[in-house]
């Protein structure tokens, strides 16, 4: 066994047996991590609200190698972000970006991920509920660039070469970003980006905030968003959390 004291952030949680709970955390130096939590269920006191999703504090993780399930023997708290549970459209935004977190990444430490994880979850948090889905567009952007997944914008995703700045391009999923007129023509399956959108997704994967005009536009972003996770995920399984969360934004179901 070996002790790790890391920073973490709860993504998912289930029970598990009579009394326990099995937790998926993120965490600064040891990647996603499956978690058992003996006696969470029966005592409360033990890992506090820990046990809410979202929570972020610094977690005693036993390990042991090749065993998949660690056990969680302590988590302090730090941050419980209870804002996130309390607005339905802060928290499906939270959950797509747990699910993009869970489906993307691995056991290899990635303290820019971490990072980008925390802050999508601190913003879209203090995001005003009529903004929440906006910024966790804008999260899953960062997230993706963090992952190494960031799709071109001003360069041709094939050839490398410039693409004018301000024109609409073709954008290709497989390719991974904009493509130059010579490329686009051969390419099997693309999509027109915009100017607008493509500004928006540039400033976002630099960094930058760029409030999106209306919820057209938002709807566009969700699809081009589900659209490239789809295409870069190794595996067929549906992405449950981020279909709740267009359909609630799409429908206007949100409290
Ligand atoms: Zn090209």
């Amino acid at each position: 066994m070996t002790l790790v004291v890391t920073e973490a952030i709860v993504l998912h949680s289930f029970d598990y047996l009579e009394s326990s709970r099995i937790f998926k955390l993120v965490t600064r130096e040891a990647g996603v991590r499956s978690v058992l939590a003996r006696g969470a269920r029966r005592s409360k006191r033990r890992f506090g609200s820990a046990l809410d999703l979202y929570a972020q504090g610094t977690a005693e993780l036993q390990t042991k190698s090749g065993r998949d399930l660690d056990t969680l023997s302590a988590f302090d708290v730090t941050r419980a972000r209870p804002q996130l549970a309390a607005q339905l459209s802060r928290f499906t935004g939270a959950s797509a970006i747990a699910e993009l977190t869970l489906r993307f990444t691995s056991e290899e430490a990635d303290p820019g991920l971490f990072d980008a994880v925390e802050s999508a979850f601190d913003d879209i948090a203090a995001a005003p509920p009529d903004r929440a889905r906006d910024v966790t567009i804008e999260s899953a952007w960062r997230v993706v660039s963090e992952l190494g997944l960031a799709p071109t914008v001003d360069n041709c995703a094939e050839c490398h070469a410039p693409v004018g700045r301000d024109a609409a391009v073709l954008f290709s999923h497989p390719a991974g970003g904009a493509l130059c007129a010579r490329c686009g023509h051969l390419a099997r399956s693309a999509r027109t980006l915009p100017p607008e959108a493509r500004a928006a997704l540039r400033d976002w994967l630099s960094g930058a905030s760029h409030p999106l005009a209306d919820v057209n536009d938002a709807r566009a972003h969700q699809r081009l968003l589900r659209e490239f996770l789809r295409e870069h995920l190794a595996d067929d399984r549906p992405l449950r959390a981020f279909d709740v969360w267009e359909h609630d934004a799409w429908t206007g179901g949100v409290a």
